[in-house]
């Protein structure tokens, strides 16, 4: 035996010695973990979904911010930090999607049929994202100025092979999905039949049991805005006894702003250890573009990007957050017209109501004289004869054509805003999708709708 090869020997024996040593003190921090408590799990998901919101929507809006404000959409400021996507929406069966398919899309990364939440048609159940949350032990949350059973947070929180099972999903968000911060409008599918206006045919008052199982109730902005998050973890907020009002109308009514909303919810929200879940839907875009009354549709458009700005700050402050701001289909084919100017933005923005609260001021009959007072009290115009002749030529409407005279008379405004429509009901165009966060760089480049569904479940599938 040399000396080199004892050395050599000595050298490998050492060798052992301080792997075996390093392995039985990595073994001891397994079994003895450090005594200070770990921070929880935090993981947050907020998505924000447009309903009806299409591209050109959010350019008139953006229009409206840089020449009659002089300022920039916060969605701007989020899709420059974030990151941007496109999805195609069609159903299953179908090429144009209705709130029900294309929001169990977005909810669970199926496609199913039109009219149909969270199920396949022939009744499978798809597990809803904010169902997988709620699995996890996160918080959840639903806000929207649509009824709260309508099909966008339907589709997140209930199954059913109608969305116009309103009593239903109504049982199905409170009591069996059991969401823990839920706002919006549809008072009556949650009160008793004997009560004005309800939709429930059956005794049961929801509100009673929503309060017995712990959650409080308000039904005003200013009830809204005193509410104590810490003091509130289930929150029921119902604001209106159908949809809430057009955010152009929304002065004349005690409902809150989605942007007041959507802060209580993230207030509440962000209390729970494990993380949330929230949907936020600005659903009314949707209806003032069925209605093709381009000054309502963009007052909601401002509204919605108020709750885009108070999520955005959330995230920025929160970077286990993923954000996800979206649509669910286009509604009317709107855009702005060959020769329209910063001119015609400010007469839109000068537009004081809906076109359905003033035909509702109008009254009935529809009178010339009440008509044009009305258009003069609330937008920038004095109509001509021929445009009074025109709206009072009102006609039953057609499947494929309305000619009422609450629409003639929104056609007659858009033209004046040099706005144009291509249809009073949903379209097949694309849409936009951008966010920021973990597995938002996925959104980049074109997808089906569904692919938000699946971006959403992995990342409430990590570990
Ligand atoms: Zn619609």
């Amino acid at each position: 035996m040399n000396m080199r090869f004892l050395t050599r020997q000595t050298s490998k024996f050492r060798w052992i010695w301080l792997t075996i040593i390093t392995c039985l003190l990595f073994s001891c921090a397994l079994v003895f973990p450090d005594r200070a408590p770990k921070p929880p799990l935090q993981r947050n998901v907020i998505l924000l979904i447009g309903d009806g919101y299409g591209f050109s929507h959010f350019e008139i809006a953006r229009a409206v911010k840089q020449h009659v404000d002089n300022s920039t959409l916060a969605q701007i400021n989020m899709m420059n930090q974030g990151n941007t996507g496109y999805i195609s929406t069609p159903p299953e069966n179908g090429l144009v999607p209705d709130s029900a398919a294309a929001g169990t899309a977005l909810a669970t990364g199926h496609k199913t049929e039109n009219g149909v939440l969270s199920q396949s048609p022939d009744g499978t159940p798809y597990k809803t994202a904010l169902e997988m949350a709620k699995a996890r032990g996160m918080a959840t949350g639903l806000v929207s100025t649509s009824y709260i059973t309508d099909a966008t947070p339907a589709a997140f929180s209930a199954h059913s092979p109608t969305r116009s099972a309103y009593a239903n999903i109504a049982e199905q968000q409170l009591l069996i999905t059991g969401v823990d911060v839920m706002m919006g409008g549809g008072r009556e599918d949650f009160i008793p039949e004997s009560e004005s206006g309800s939709r429930r045919k059956d005794t049961r008052n929801l509100l009673t049991e929503a309060q017995a199982a712990g959650y409080t109730i308000v039904s005003t902005a200013a009830e809204l805005a005193r509410i104590d998050a810490a003091h509130a973890p289930r929150l029921l907020g119902l604001f209106a006894i159908h949809t809430m009002a057009f955010e152009i109308d929304r002065a004349t009514t005690n409902e809150p702003s989605l942007a007041l909303m959507t802060q209580k919810a993230l207030d509440v929200l962000r209390l729970q250890p494990k993380g949330f879940f929230l949907m936020v839907e600005g659903a009314r875009i949707d209806h003032a573009a069925h209605a093709n009354d381009a000054a309502a549709v963009i007052r909601d458009v401002l509204a919605f990007d108020e709750a885009v700005r108070i999520v955005y700050q959330f995230a920025r402050e929160h970077p286990e957050t993923l954000l996800i701001v979206t649509a669910d289909h286009e509604t009317g084919g709107v855009a702005l017209n060959y020769g329209a100017t910063p001119d015609h933005l400010r007469l839109l923005m000068e537009q004081q109501r809906s076109v359905e609260a003033m035909m509702k001021e109008v009254g009935k009959p529809i009178t010339a004289g009440a008509l044009q007072s009305v258009v003069r009290r609330y937008t920038p115009f004095t109509l001509s004869d021929e445009e009074v002749e025109h709206v009072l030529a009102q006609q039953r409407p057609t499947p494929f054509l309305s000619n009422w005279a609450s629409d003639l008379l929104a056609g007659v405004l858009s033209a004046r805003y040099n706005v144009a429509w291509v249809s009073r009901s949903h379209t097949g165009e694309p849409l936009f999708a951008f966010g920021v966060g973990p597995g938002a760089e996925k959104l980049r480049g074109f997808h089906d709708n569904t692919y938000i569904g699946k971006i959403i479940a992995s990342f409430l599938q990590e570990e």
